[in-house]
């Protein structure tokens, strides 16, 4: 089978789907792997280092699109190029199944597999397939690496003859995998963090990491689903989880917020009068910016400047690291591929595996993923 990767053409999309070590894991396995030229290079992949490892490296995309047994994709292509895909040749990404019902369209359509990463089943045995997980981690170093940057305020306690200057406060809210990573890089870079979740485990998880877990005054012990995602709360809540967090922003220097519940708009925690409350120089890293934000001001993938008080609302910061995000991800798609492949080399799919079955959004010329095909009726509609 021939397995291929091209560059990715989504705008600030800086990430790659196989890198020279990706590469090395699936001919070992057993299969051809071909590169766009030059698909590698935004992640610091040179040709060089994929032909070293027996990648043939092409300069026609659409012929390379069209010798595919499988698309390896960061992102989903537009369905143009999807167009160019054969029909029984898979595609593998981030397809984004609730927005792209176009593409899912023409996919089912040309009898195209394509499994969406976002789908995947986030099992313990899919942990080294989990690609939310992996660029999600990423994301949240990125996040206090950027907020550390354009703070004025350094984040270390420093003891200088000059005299000692305080760390800075760092406040981080939702601590799933993105915030516990921006715990640890804050601890890391010296910062005095702290934490809120609605999930009640997560205190536990907060507090290993050296941060301090910000009690609120709220009733959160039905906060978890049986799945360890946040439930959804109700308007009367977040209301008054907006209040007190409104009283305590005003200690921090930075915020990052990654408040998210699963498949709803990402909670509205930041009203603009506790914006305004903060002093000028913080920062707040919105990284639930793509769901809508979870401060009020918040603009997706630009800068707001309130008195002072500077808000970012990046959507896709994994891929301004990308190339560990692009390493991470690559491991991913060859874990998954690794679970797939059959003795013959060939990639089965095999509708009776959990994980298969979950990520699956097309195929044999159908949208497979029943709620996916319900929006995407309702679209042709
Ligand atoms: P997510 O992106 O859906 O949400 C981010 C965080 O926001 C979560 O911790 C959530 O509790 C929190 N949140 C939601 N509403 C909030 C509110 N009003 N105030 C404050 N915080 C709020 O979550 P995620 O990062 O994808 O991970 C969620 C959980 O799933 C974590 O426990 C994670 O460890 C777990 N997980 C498990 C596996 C696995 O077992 N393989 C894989 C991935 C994630």
């Amino acid at each position: 089978m021939r397995l291929v990767a091209v560059q990715e053409r989504a705008p600030a999309e800086h990430r790659v789907a196989v890198t020279p070590e990706s590469a090395k894991g699936l001919i070992q396995c057993g299969f051809d792997v071909a590169v766009e030229a030059g698909a590698g290079l935004e992640a610091s992949f040179p040709d060089d280092e994929y032909l070293e490892q027996g990648v043939a490296i092409e300069r026609d995309r659409a012929a390379l699109i069209e010798s595919a047994d499988a698309w390896l994709a960061v992102q989903a292509p537009s369905p143009e190029e999807a167009e160019g895909l054969r029909s029984g040749s898979l595609l593998m990404g981030f397809l984004q199944p609730y927005d792209q019902h176009l593409l899912v369209s023409r996919l089912a359509q040309k009898r195209v597999s394509s499994f969406a990463m976002e789908l995947l089943p986030r099992t313990t045995l899919a942990q080294s397939m989990d690609a939310l997980s992996s660029q999600a981690s990423i994301a949240g170093y990125r996040a206090v690496i950027l907020a550390a940057a354009y703070q004025t305020k350094v984040l270390p306690m420093m003891t200088t003859p000059a005299g000692t200057i305080p760390p800075a406060r760092v406040l981080v809210i939702g601590a799933g995998v993105a915030g516990l990573q921006a715990i640890a890089t804050a601890r890391r870079l010296g910062a005095r963090v702290e934490a809120y979740d609605t999930r009640p485990a997560v205190k536990e998880q907060v507090e290993s990491l050296g941060a301090r877990f910000l009690e609120l005054d709220l009733d959160v012990s039905d906060g978890e689903t049986s799945g360890g995602y946040a439930k959804a709360q109700g308007e009367e809540f977040l209301e008054r989880q907006r209040a007190l967090l409104g009283e305590r922003l005003k200690d921090f220097d930075i915020v990052v917020t990654t408040a998210l519940v699963p498949g709803m708009p990402a909670p509205k925690l930041l009203s603009a009068a506790a914006v305004d409350a903060m002093h000028a120089g913080a920062v707040v890293m919105d990284l639930a910016a793509p769901n809508g934000g979870n401060c009020d001001l918040t603009r997706a993938d630009e800068e707001v400047n309130r008195d002072g008080v500077r808000i970012f609302g990046p959507t896709n910061l994994a891929a301004e690291s990308a190339r560990g995000a692009s390493r991470m991800y690559s491991r991913n798609l060859l874990a998954l591929i690794r679970h797939m492949a059959g003795e013959d080399g060939n990639i089965q799919i095999n509708l009776e595996d959990e994980l298969v079955a979950g990520a699956l959004l097309t195929h044999d010329g159908v949208v497979t993923n029943e709620r996916i095909r319900t929006l995407t009726q309702e679209t042709a509609q």
